[in-house]
């Protein structure tokens, strides 16, 4: 990070002041309005992040307006050579980028290396642009004439992302973005913002002009000064179904393409013929993993017949093995929760959900570390049945809930009543219910023995239902279309016969 991005602030010596980046540099925000920044491990602040005013947003929205023309001109070969300069850079990097995850948000080291790394599957997904931009050509589709397809970039387009993946997910937007050939207006997480400001850092490296890539920080000023800007013409967004919902029904309005990924509940349903070590051990790392705050996480098992009490048991057993403590230590397995506000809602749900009859069977709140700490240690709640809080709500933390069903029909319209529809996983040896299971289910994402089915980067992510409004899948193909729009071209030339100059032509062909 450049040296202005981590001034100490004026009233603070011990925390930096986290600005924005527009035009290929870093701009103090003016507005008077920051959030604090806490390192979740220690509870301490760590950072004071500006907040955007509507006429920030409107100088980054410029900066982007100004370098389109150009950027969109650079030939495509130019494009994928830069595509490929960020990866190496990213790639090289990775560590570093991981290090600022984990200060700001809290997940183990391993587990942020590992988001760099689906980032960079994206990276590399965009470093195809010359192929992925190819159009169809049809010669002769009538006489003398010919009709062809091509893609072209937008223009100004902007991505709103959540505090969860602060690099990977904002990598889902820009990447395909850019090598699209638009340019870009990023306002990430005011939670965990640093991240955005090292890559932008980084792309500018890469060779990437100054101006095609801008980071602006805030909160729902910023975002509703995106959502009203004449010259944005697509925004991403990813973060919580309300929020989603807002996003999609704003943007749409001011006249954007609009692409609002939601909030998810996603269950595990574990059929009497598992194998249940596999299943259990899927879990377990489905449901704590990042201390539940992922997408994709699993936060509700179906256990199907008899197979409950086994699975029970054997994910209970697993559960003191798990080493909750700070990320940036080496033998640790679950970091903090993001905000000391996060946790005690997290936490809140396991009396609510005793309370409404479930039963506890590991509470978080006696395992968390002695610490100013946000932590939570594991928790794993049986008999959870749909009309709780716990089943109704993404609880978005360290808690996992059993319910127990009886036959696979019963676990199937669980999960279809559900109004969320982001992922799935089913575990079974028999291939005919898989097989069946993903023609029935009424998700995006499917895993058969597979608790967190991310899609490859040459696959697009989505989710149905509440996780997902708008029609437009992010990253891999559909993330192309959705950074393009189609333009056909009709064209007839004169016959070369009837030229006046003698080309040599005979007169009939
Ligand atoms: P969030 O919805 O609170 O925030 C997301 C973004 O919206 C942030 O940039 C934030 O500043 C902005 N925002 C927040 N409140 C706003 C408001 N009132 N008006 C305008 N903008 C506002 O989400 P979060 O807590 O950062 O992230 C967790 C959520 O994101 C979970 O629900 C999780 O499931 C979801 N998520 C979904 C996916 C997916 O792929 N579907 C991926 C990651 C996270």
């Amino acid at each position: 990070m450049t040296e202005l991005a981590q001034a100490p602030t004026g009233e603070r010596t011990d925390t930096v002041r986290i600005s924005h980046w527009i035009g290929g540099t870093i701009v103090q925000g003016e507005s008077g309005r920051s959030g604090p920044v806490y390192n979740p491990a220690t509870g301490q602040q760590s950072g004071d992040v500006d907040f955007a005013s509507v006429e920030e947003i409107g100088r980054a929205v410029a900066a982007a307006k100004e370098a389109f023309p150009a950027w969109r001109a650079v030939s495509l070969s130019k494009r994928a050579e830069i595509m490929f300069r960020i990866r190496e850079l990213a790639h090289e990097r990775r560590e570093e980028i991981a290090r600022i995850l984990t200060a700001e948000h809290g997940k183990v080291l391993s587990d942020a290396i590992g988001e760099v790394a689906r980032g960079l599957e994206v990276i590399e997904f965009a470093c195809g642009i010359p192929t992925l931009l190819k159009g169809g050509f049809s010669e002769q589709a009538s006489t003398g004439i010919d009709v062809y397809s091509i893609r072209q970039p937008l223009g100004v387009v902007a991505g709103i992302t959540p505090f969860n993946f602060p690099a990977m997910v904002p990598m889902w937007m820009w990447a395909p973005a850019i090598a699209c050939g638009n340019t870009f207006v990023l306002k990430p997480s005011e939670k965990d913002p640093s991240a955005s400001l090292y890559v932008a850092e980084l792309l500018q490296e890469a060779g990437v002009p100054d101006g095609v890539f801008n980071v602006v920080h805030g909160d729902k000023v910023a975002v509703d000064a995106i959502l009203e800007h004449p010259d944005i013409v697509a925004v991403s967004f990813v973060g919580s179904t309300p929020i989603a919902r807002y996003i999609y029904e704003t943007g749409t309005k001011h006249g954007k393409r609009i692409q609002a990924l939601g909030g998810a509940k996603n269950h595990m349903v574990v059929l009497p013929d598992a194998d249940i070590d596999m299943a259990a051990d899927a879990a377990v790392s489905a449901a704590y993993g990042s201390a539940g705050e992922r997408c994709m996480a699993i936060s509700q098992v179906v256990a199907v017949g008899d197979v409950a009490d086994r699975l029970v048991n054997a994910i209970r057993e697993r559960l003191p093995k798990i080493k909750v403590g700070d990320g940036m230590q080496p033998d640790v397995e679950m970091g903090p929760l993001v905000t000391r506000e996060h946790r005690d809602k997290v936490a809140s749900y396991l009396d609510r959900g005793r309370e409404q009859g479930a039963t506890l069977v590991e509470d978080g709140r006696e395992t968390a570390p002695e610490s100013d700490g946000f932590f939570l240690g594991v928790s794993l709640i049986d008999h959870v049945t749909p009309e709780m809080d716990v089943y109704k709500d993404e609880i978005f933390g360290p808690v996992l809930g059993v319910t127990r069903v009886g036959t696979y029909d019963e676990a199937l319209r669980l999960v279809n009543e559900n109004p969320y529809g982001n992922g799935t996983a089913i575990f079974t040896r028999d291939g005919g219910v898989a097989r069946q299971f993903q023609f029935d289910v009424q998700v995006g994402m499917v895993g058969v023995n597979v608790p967190i089915p991310v899609p490859v980067a040459y696959y697009s992510f989505g989710g149905w239902k509440s996780s997902l409004f708008g029609d437009s899948h992010i990253y891999g193909p559909e993330g192309i279309n959705f950074y393009t729009r189609g333009k056909v071209v009709t064209s007839r030339w004169p016959d070369p016969a009837t030229s006046k100059v003698d080309l040599g032509f005979p007169q009939t062909r």
